[in-house]
């Protein structure tokens, strides 16, 4: 037989076995359809009131079809088209049906490799005489913010409790050395210092309560990031100045955002103040600002370089936590209080923006804060306009 001829019979006997699975395969599925819509449980009402739940809800049939699925059990891949769609569930569904007992409680279900396994709150009951009933909610989120918020609330308490304690023993020392004036002196010096560590620490979490809330920027206004750089590095000069570190203003591009000046002031003194307490003494430290596109989006960049002790890979990624410190005596000994980078983080967010670092051990960090740039028309050109 010629090789054409033979290809031609192989190709038709092929295109005959696929319309032929796909008939049967319809054919199962319009039955499965019909079985769905002739089950008396799967009423118009029941799914109704199915469809006006929150949590997800599906109907399953005699021989496991869907009977029915509403949108958050769509979301939640309790089925896959006309199937259940997992392999712990369909189990516990046919466990239910077999004993007629409900199921209440958790059933997990793999994600993609390396993620963590979805756990599903599920409540499975027969319902009438042939179906059964999957109600299930994720509360994996909701127990994530809970533990969240717990830690907070602890670390709060604990991180208030050591000034607090500090106060109470100093003043106890000041009473017992009231015939000794240089002792009482020196004291009341401590008592001074761990006072106002106290006032920056409440402040600190005022700020970062306001940051948390729903509109967290104060004011919205078309901020010169030049000045932001320049109010940042002039709040921090002082502290520069008693460890003899340079603050330098390298590169720097006329450029303007939307947002809270005060904040973005904060944030990039945050910044500097860390890059001058985590460097050796008569460093430098650098700040530029820089315009970038990414994906058709333009924005400004305000970088702090040091060239101080570094942050390991592990730790780079919990910095950003609140009360996160790599090294406790030394945040401590900077008048640190572990919240600087989270209150940094939350400005950015608030403003559309990122924060990112790039660090390495005994070089030193660059934290770079991304901002959505303002394209509107040039401030200082419609002021001048607005003059003549
Ligand atoms: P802190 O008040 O302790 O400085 P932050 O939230 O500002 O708290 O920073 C968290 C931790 O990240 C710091 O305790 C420090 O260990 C580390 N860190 C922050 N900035 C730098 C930096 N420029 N160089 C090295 N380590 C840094």
């Amino acid at each position: 037989m010629y090789p054409a001829v033979a290809g031609i019979i192989g190709a038709c006997l092929a295109l005959v076995v696929v319309a032929f699975v796909h008939i049967v395969r319809r054919g199962l599925v319009r039955r499965r359809e019909l079985e769905a819509r002739g089950n008396p449980v799967a009423s118009e009402e029941v799914r109704t009131v199915m469809d006006l739940l929150h949590s997800g809800a599906m109907l399953v049939g005699p021989h496991d079809e869907i009977l029915h699925v509403n949108e958050p059990g769509v979301v939640l891949s309790l089925a896959r088209g006309s199937r259940v769609g997992f392999a712990t569930l369909l189990d516990k569904i046919r466990e239910v049906r077999a004993s007629g007992v409900t199921y209440r409680g958790s059933i997990k279900r793999e994600m993609h490799p390396g993620a963590d396994p979805l756990e599903l709150t599920t409540r499975i009951a027969v319902l009438g005489e042939s179906a059964v009933l999957v109600i299930a909610d994720d509360e994996s989120t909701q127990r994530r913010i809970e533990a969240v918020r717990r830690d907070f609330v602890a670390n709060i308490s604990h991180e208030l409790k050591t000034p607090i304690g500090a106060l109470s023993v100093l003043a106890e020392a000041v009473e017992a050395a009231s015939d000794d004036p240089e002792a009482v002196q020196r004291f009341a010096g401590r008592l001074q210092h761990e006072s106002s560590r106290l006032a920056e620490l409440v402040n600190q979490i005022i700020d970062l309560s306001r940051l948390q809330s729903e509109d967290p920027l104060l004011s919205r206004e078309i901020v010169d990031v030049h000045e932001v750089v320049t109010e940042a590095v002039d709040r921090s000069q002082e502290r520069a100045d008693n460890r003899q570190v340079s603050l330098i203003v390298a590169r720097t591009s006329h450029a303007y955002v939307i947002g809270d000046r005060w904040q973005l002031a904060d944030a990039v003194s945050n910044l500097v103040q860390n890059a001058i307490n985590y460097s050796d003494e008569r460093a430098r430290v650098t700040l530029s600002i820089l315009q970038v596109t990414a994906e058709g989006d333009r924005f400004v960049e305000i970088k702090v370089s040091d060239n101080g002790i570094g942050i390991s890979p592990e730790e780079q990624e919990r910095i950003f936590e609140r009360f996160y410190r790599v090294d406790y005596g030394r945040s401590r000994d900077a008048g640190g209080t572990g919240l600087g980078l989270s209150i940094v983080r939350h400005i950015a967010l608030a403003h559309g923006g990122s924060i990112r670092v790039w660090s390495r051990p005994g070089q030193g960090s660059t934290f770079t804060l991304r901002l959505p740039a303002y394209l509107g028309p040039d401030p200082q050109e419609s002021a001048l306009v607005e003059e003549n």
